[in-house]
């Protein structure tokens, strides 16, 4: 960290901030931060998606700060986390992410600044504002936010309902450069957040990408509008998603039904009351076998879900994992229910048996991360220690690429941290009374490391 960026970082988490002194420090003129080169796109030609080795690809480099514009706010992040996008943003798949910033760079003066040769990843931080843009009102030097990742100008009508319907709108970091692994980080305005009070750094920037996302696949008309009593059926019930999808299904009266790899995994959903758990590699499950869909598989999944649930099929599967397991979603799902997914971590082109689909009036509903007002409400539901940070591990920022690589193996549990200006964890809790208050609540899914 250069002087410069010392002195702000000192200056904007001081316990009473002056926004015009951190506004007059000198900002430095470059920053380490967590790149992919474009120089290296060819790298993993012809090697199996599992060998394509981040620790490779991923690097942090010194390079320079990016200019601010209208609207925008500069950011240090104090911590960030790592999300599969930036396991597929370094593996290149399924295709180099500079192809998004090009096309950025063409659509407007502002797109062209992050049409780079390197591309800055991190869809998640938490930390403070070090400088704002000309038109940025609501927030100033000092204070301290979380960043939820939809970046949009809403220039055009399409989104004013529901910003994520915006033809522009891009996920931060992933589809546009100066993400949150750096030690500055350039966001919109309206992707600021205030920071939950009670938990660290590095657990509120572990929040808002997997559980806005999730919040929105579950909550509300957007995604599967869930209500009290539903079954809801959780693919990677121990994941980025599925653990907040859990709690947002227990909070909300649903019964999960939550699908894991271990016993471990399975012992984790038992501490925190979700009782109802398969554990698909004991049961051994091939949904998709030779390059084809087992039918069979699907049904002794469907009467193992009617063991547990007492001959309930769900009301909402949560899909993510995508080919592999879509067959089994749509066949399990009740009568007049609904499939509702974000992703094809397995693979995107999809099969399964339509007739399971129309002849029992199911729905399969595309959900990709949240509006601005679903994510603030799902940053609320932390902030009031109604949802809890799975954070299972922290590591700084020259270890970023074995956190993706952890990611990429499905080696992990919960979130995992990444420390940029922060120095150790453990930082950033304003208010100590309340996290005593939710002490015993935060500790449960601490479990998930
Ligand atoms: P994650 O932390 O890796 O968790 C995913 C879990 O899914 C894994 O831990 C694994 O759990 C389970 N899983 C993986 N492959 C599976 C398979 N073939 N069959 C059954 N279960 C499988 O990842 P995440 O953060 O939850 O993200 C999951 C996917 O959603 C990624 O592809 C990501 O890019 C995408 N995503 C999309 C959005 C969006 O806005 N569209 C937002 C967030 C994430 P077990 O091994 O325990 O079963």
């Amino acid at each position: 960290m250069s002087q410069d960026l010392d002195a702000i970082v000192e200056a904007a988490t001081a316990a009473q901030p002056s926004p015009g002194d951190i506004a007059a420090l000198p900002l430095p003129e470059t920053m380490r931060a967590a790149v992919v080169r474009k120089s290296e796109v060819d790298m993993f030609d012809g090697m199996a998606t599992a060998d394509k080795d981040p620790r490779k690809s991923l690097h942090v480099d010194e390079v320079p700060i990016p200019p601010l514009g209208a609207g925008e706010v500069l950011i240090a992040p104090m911590a960030s986390a790592l999300n599969f996008n930036t396991v597929w943003t370094s593996i290149f798949e399924p295709l180099p992410t500079f192809l998004f910033l090009e096309r950025f760079g063409r659509e407007s003066d502002l797109g062209r600044r992050h049409d780079l040769d390197y591309h800055n990843v991190g869809s998640d931080a938490s930390g403070v504002v070090v400088r704002t843009g000309p038109g940025v009102s609501r927030w100033n030097p000092g204070d301290r936010v979380t960043v939820h990742c939809n970046y949009v100008d809403l220039e055009g009508h399409e989104g004013h309902d529901d910003s994520m319907m915006d033809a522009h709108q891009r996920i931060w970091g992933f589809e546009s450069n100066f993400g949150g692994m750096a030690e500055l980080s350039l966001v919109k305005a309206n992707q600021l957040m205030p920071k939950p009070t009670h938990l660290t750094w590095e657990e509120a920037a572990s929040l808002s990408l997997t559980l806005a996302t999730s919040y929105r696949m579950l909550v509300g008309p957007n995604g599967a509008g869930m209500k009290q009593g539903d079954v809801v059926l959780i693919w990677g019930a121990t994941g980025g998603l599925g653990g907040f999808a859990v709690q947002l299904v227990l909070n909300g009266g649903g019964i999960p039904v939550c699908i894991v790899s271990s016993p471990e995994k399975a012992d984790l959903l038992a501490q925190v009351g979700a009782e109802l758990v398969i554990d698909r590699r004991a049961d051994g499950y091939e949904f998709w076998r030779d390059g084809r869909q087992q039918p069979r598989e699907w049904r002794r999944f469907g009467t193992r879900i009617r063991e547990l649930t007492g001959g309930e099929d769900p009301d909402i599967v949560f899909e993510h994992p995508g080919r592999q397991t879509i067959g089994a979603s749509v066949f399990v799902a009740r009568r007049g229910g609904v499939v509702v997914t974000c992703a094809s971590t397995s693979g995107y082109l999809h099969e399964y048996d339509n007739r399971y689909l129309w002849m029992s009036l199911k729905r399969i509903v595309g959900s990709h991360f949240a509006n601005y007002r679903e994510a603030w409400e799902a940053n609320r539901l932390a902030d009031l220690g109604m949802v809890q940070p799975i954070l299972s591990r922290t590591y700084g920022l020259d270890e970023a690429a074995d956190a993706a690589w952890a990611i990429h193996t499905n080696a992990h549990t919960g979130k995992l941290g990444v420390l940029v200006n922060a120095r150790e964890e453990g930082g950033g809790v304003s208010d100590v009374a309340k996290r005593e208050r939710f002490a015993d609540r935060i500790a449960r899914y601490r479990r998930f490391s």
